[in-house]
C-alpha cells in the first residue's frame, strides 16, 4: 500500500458505524456504489466484511519441492515465453530458481503481457500448483515482475481473500480493509461485552481453552492473521476470533427478539375469563374427545389469555394432530368475553377450509363467522369490512388480506396464524398492531397471538429464531389413526400404481395424485397436472376425476376441493397447492409423482393429507431414475417414519437450518458472520449471556443490537 494510512483522519468522536467509506482514500462515488452492492457503506461494514479464506504469501517455496494442489509463492528467473497451440491456445512461461524449473500457464492473455514476460527478468508468482501436461504448472498465477530490486518484502501476515463482486478486485478490498484497520481503535469501535462475559468456550476439542478476545482484537486478527495462525480452524470458521464475532452477532439477534418480546409484554392485553358454557357446547358437538396433548395445550393457552399481558405462543403439532380445534377453543374464550378473533391461513384453499370448519362449529353457538381473502373485491369486500369494523363479525377467517391497512377491527382480541412457516416476523407484527381501534393508541391493548405450525423446529433453532415466543407442543395424534404405509415405486411400474388407484376407489375410498413442482414454474406444473389428469381419465374411465392447480381461479379451486370433500370425486389430481392443511378423512391413498423433487418437510406435509381417518392409508412415492444420494436418503426416511419431529431432525441433518426454516426466517435473521448450523453450540451461551447482560448491563443491550442489526424498521416499529 502506498502512503501512510495513519494520515487518514476521522474525528475522535465519530464511531466507525457512523463513518462513511468515502472517508477512505481513493473511494469516490463509483467505488462507493460498488461497495454498497456487497453491503458495505461504513468503515464498520468494511471491518465486518470478513475474508472467506486466506493465502499464505509469507514465504517463498523452492520450485523443486512443490507438490500438486497447494498454494505457493515462488520466485525465479524467466527462461522463455511462448504461445502454444494445444487443445487450447495458451501462453506458457518457464521460470527457474536455483532448485528447479516450473511452467506458468495462461489461457487468457494480452500481447502486452506476453511481451513483458521477457527472458532473464525476475518474477514472483502466487498461485496454485497443478499437475499439467508438462509436469507441475501454475495456472493463471498472480505475478509481479521484480525488476532490479531483487528482494521485495514478503507479506507479514496471511493474505485475506474477501467475498467480492463485479468490479471489486481482491487488491482493492485488501487496501480498503488495511485503511479501515488503521483507523480502528477502542474509542470508535467500543467493546460492548463486559469482561466477565467475554470468554468464549472452546468450540472444538482442538481449541479447548478459554479465550478473552476483544472485538477489535478479533477483527484485527481475522483481517491480518499471523503466518502461524491455526489455518484449519479458520477455514472451518471455528477459530476463537471468529467465534467471538459469531457469539456477539447471535447475541444481538437474541437480544433484539427478547426486547421485542418485552416491549410487547409491556402493553396491555385483553384478559379473557374462561367461558365454560361455550366451551362445553362446542365439545359436546364434536364427534371426538380431545387428546391429552390437546387438553394440555388448550389449558396453557387458556391461562395465557386470561392474563392482561399479550400472549405470544407458538403451537407446534404434527400434521393431523388437531390444531384447528385448539384454535377454536381459544377463539371461543375471546368471543365469550366480547372480543373478536381472527384466524389467518396462508392460502385461499386453507382459509376456505377453516371457514367451513368454523362455520360448522360456531354457527350452532350463534357466533357469526365472516371471511376475507384477497380475491374478495368491490361491494362484497366492503360488506365484510363493515361487519369487521362494526363488530357484528365475531370470528374472521382469512388470508394475509387480513393485514391490509383498510381492515379495521372493532375489537380484536386474538389472532391465530396457521402454518406460520409461511409468514415472516414483519407480518406477525403487522397483525399485532391491529388491536381495538376504539381505544386511543397510547393505551391500545395488543391482541393475543397464537401461531400454529406443522413444521416442527428443533428446540435450539427455535430458541434463536423465535426467541420472542413461548412454545406449546401437541405430541400425540388422535387415537385410532393408522400410520400411513409408505412405499417407493419406480416410474416403470406406473401401471401397477394406476391399478392400485382403481382398487382403492373401487372400494369407495378416495385418492390423491400429486404432480410435483417443475422448475419452480406454476404454469408448467399446472400443465403437467392437466396432462396427467387426462391420461388417468383414459386409463380409469369409471372414476370421477378432479383437477386442482395453482392456475385455477380461487373459486374454481374451492369448488373442486369441496366436491372432493363431499365425495363427489374419487380421484383428485393436484399440484403441491394441496400441501397445507387440507382435510378429507375419507382419502386413503396418495401417489406423489417425482417425490425426488421435494424436500422432507414438504413430503411429510403432503403425506399428512392421508391417514386422517381410521382406514389404513397408503402413500406411493412414484420416483424417476436415477435418484441422487440425497433423494434416496429422503425417500428412505419417509418410508421409515411418520413422525414429524423425527423427520424434522433428519431434515436438519440433511439440509441445514437455512433450508429447514426457509429463506424467509433465516433471511430475516440476515446473519453476516454467524452460521446457525456451525455455531449451534454457541446458542446456550448466547442465551445465558443475553440474560446476564439484560440483568447486569442493560445499557449495553441497545448498542449491541444497533451494531449488528442497525436501526431496522422491524425493531423500531413495536
Ligand atoms: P392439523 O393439526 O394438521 O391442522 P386438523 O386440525 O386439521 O389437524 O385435524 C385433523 C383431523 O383430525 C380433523 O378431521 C379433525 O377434525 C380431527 N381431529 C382433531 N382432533 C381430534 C381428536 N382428538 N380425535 C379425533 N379426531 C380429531
Ligand atoms: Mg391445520
Amino acid at each position: 500500500m502506498d502512503g501512510n494510512p495513519n494520515k487518514l483522519y476521522t474525528s475522535p468522536m465519530t464511531t466507525l458505524d457512523q463513518t462513511p467509506i468515502t472517508q477512505l482514500r481513493g473511494i469516490g462515488a463509483k467505488m462507493r456504489d460498488k461497495l454498497a452492492r456487497v453491503g458495505i457503506a461504513t468503515i464498520q461494514d468494511v471491518l465486518f466484511h470478513l475474508p472467506l479464506r486466506y493465502m499464505d504469501r509469507t514465504r517463498i517455496s523452492p520450485i523443486a519441492g512443490l507438490q500438486g494442489n497447494t498454494e505457493v509463492v515462488i520466485e525465479g528467473e524467466i527462461r522463455g515465453t511462448d504461445v502454444v497451440f494445444g487443445r487450447r491456445r495458451s501462453l506458457i512461461c518457464k521460470v527457474q530458481d536455483n532448485t528447479g524449473l516450473i511452467t506458468l500457464r495462461f489461457f487468457h492473455f494480452t500481447a502486452a503481457q506476453r511481451n513483458n514476460l521477457t527472458s532473464g527478468a525476475r518474477i514472483r508468482c502466487y498461485g496454485e500448483v497443478r499437475r499439467g501436461g508438462a509436469g507441475l504448472e501454475l495456472y493463471h498465477p498472480e505475478y509481479e515482475l521484480l525488476g532490479e530490486q531483487s528482494s521485495k518484502p514478503l507479506a507479514q501476515n496471511l493474505t485475506p481473500v474477501y467475498p467480492a463482486s463485479e468490479g471489486l478486485t481482491q487488491y482493492r478490498l485488501r487496501t480498503i480493509a488495511e485503511q479501515a484497520l488503521a483507523l480502528l481503535n477502542d474509542a470508535n469501535l467500543e467493546e460492548l461485552l463486559p469482561n466477565e462475559l467475554l470468554s468464549i468456550e472452546g468450540s472444538t476439542s482442538r481449541s479447548n481453552t478459554q479465550q478473552q478476545t476483544s472485538l477489535a482484537e478479533a477483527l484485527r486478527f481475522l483481517h491480518q492473521p499471523p503466518a502461524s495462525a491455526a489455518v484449519e480452524l479458520l477455514a472451518e470458521g471455528l477459530h476463537p476470533a471468529q467465534q467471538r464475532l459469531a457469539l456477539e452477532e447471535l447475541l444481538a439477534h437474541h437480544l433484539s427478539l427478547q426486547q421485542l418480546r418485552q416491549q410487547i409484554r409491556q402493553h396491555q392485553g385483553p384478559a379473557f375469563a374462561a367461558h365454560t358454557e361455550l366451551r362445553g357446547a362446542l365439545l359436546k358437538h364434536l364427534p371426538f374427545e380431545l387428546t391429552g396433548a390437546q387438553q394440555r395445550v388448550c389449558e396453557e393457552i387458556a391461562q395465557d389469555i386470561a392474563q392482561p399481558v399479550p400472549m405470544l405462543r407458538l403451537l407446534q403439532g404434527d400434521v393431523g394432530s388437531g390444531k384447528t380445534v385448539v384454535a377454536a377453543l381459544a377463539s371461543l374464550q375471546a368471543i365469550g368475553s366480547g372480543y373478536q378473533a381472527a384466524v389467518m391461513a396462508p392460502t385461499e384453499i386453507l382459509a376456505e377450509q377453516h371457514r367451513l370448519n368454523f362455520e360448522a362449529w360456531f354457527t350452532p353457538l350463534d357466533i357469526t363467522v365472516v371471511w376475507l381473502t384477497g380475491k374478495l373485491k368491490g361491494k362484497a369486500r366492503e360488506v365484510q369490512l363493515e361487519r369487521i369494523a362494526n363488530g357484528s363479525a365475531q370470528l374472521i377467517v382469512g388470508t394475509h388480506a387480513l393485514f391490509q391497512d383498510d381492515v379495521i377491527f372493532h375489537k380484536l382480541g386474538l389472532t391465530v396464524i396457521d402454518e406460520q412457516h409461511r409468514f415472516g416476523v414483519h407480518q406477525r407484527l403487522a397483525l399485532r398492531e391491529k388491536g381495538p381501534a376504539s381505544e386511543p393508541s397510547h393505551q391500545r391493548s395488543v391482541p393475543h397471538q397464537l401461531i400454529m405450525t406443522a413444521t416442527p423446529i428443533p428446540r435450539t433453532l427455535a430458541m434463536s429464531v423465535y426467541a420472542d415466543l413461548d412454545f406449546s407442543v401437541i405430541d400425540e395424534l388422535p387415537a385410532g389413526r393408522t400410520p400411513v404405509n409408505t412405499v417407493a415405486i419406480a416410474d416403470q411400474r406406473r401401471e401397477e400404481v394406476v391399478q392400485r388407484i382403481r382398487g382403492a376407489c373401487g372400494e369407495g375410498n378416495q385418492a390423491y395424485w400429486v404432480c410435483t413442482l417443475i422448475e419452480e414454474s406454476e404454469t408448467l406444473e399446472a400443465q403437467a397436472a392437466e396432462v396427467t389428469a387426462s391420461e388417468l381419465a383414459l386409463l380409469l374411465p369409471e372414476l370421477r376425476i378432479g383437477l386442482v392447480h395453482g392456475r385455477l381461479k380461487p373459486k374454481e379451486k374451492i369448488q373442486v376441493m369441496a366436491a372432493f370433500k363431499a365425495g363427489e370425486l374419487d380421484l383428485l389430481v393436484a399440484t403441491t397447492v394441496i400441501e397445507v392443511g387440507v382435510d378429507v378423512p375419507n382419502a386413503s391413498l396418495m401417489v406423489i409423482e417425482n417425490p425426488e423433487r421435494l424436500g422432507l418437510a414438504q413430503l411429510h406435509q403432503l403425506r399428512g393429507r392421508v391417514g386422517r381417518g381410521s382406514i389404513a392409508s397408503h402413500c406411493v412415492l412414484l420416483y424417476s431414475m436415477p435418484l441422487s444420494q440425497r433423494a434416496k436418503e429422503r425417500i428412505t426416511v419417509m418410508r421409515q417414519t411418520n413422525d414429524g419431529f423425527v423427520i424434522a431432525e433428519k431434515d436438519l441433518a440433511l439440509r441445514g437450518p437455512g433450508e429447514v426454516l426457509g429463506t424467509r426466517q433465516t433471511g430475516e435473521l440476515n446473519l453476516r458472520i454467524a452460521d446457525l448450523e456451525r455455531d449451534a453450540h454457541l446458542l446456550e451461551q448466547v442465551k445465558a449471556t443475553a440474560s446476564a447482560l439484560m440483568t447486569h448491563h442493560p445499557s449495553k443491550v441497545a448498542p449491541i443490537i444497533r451494531r449488528w442489526l442497525g436501526n431496522k424498521e422491524r425493531y423500531g416499529q413495536v
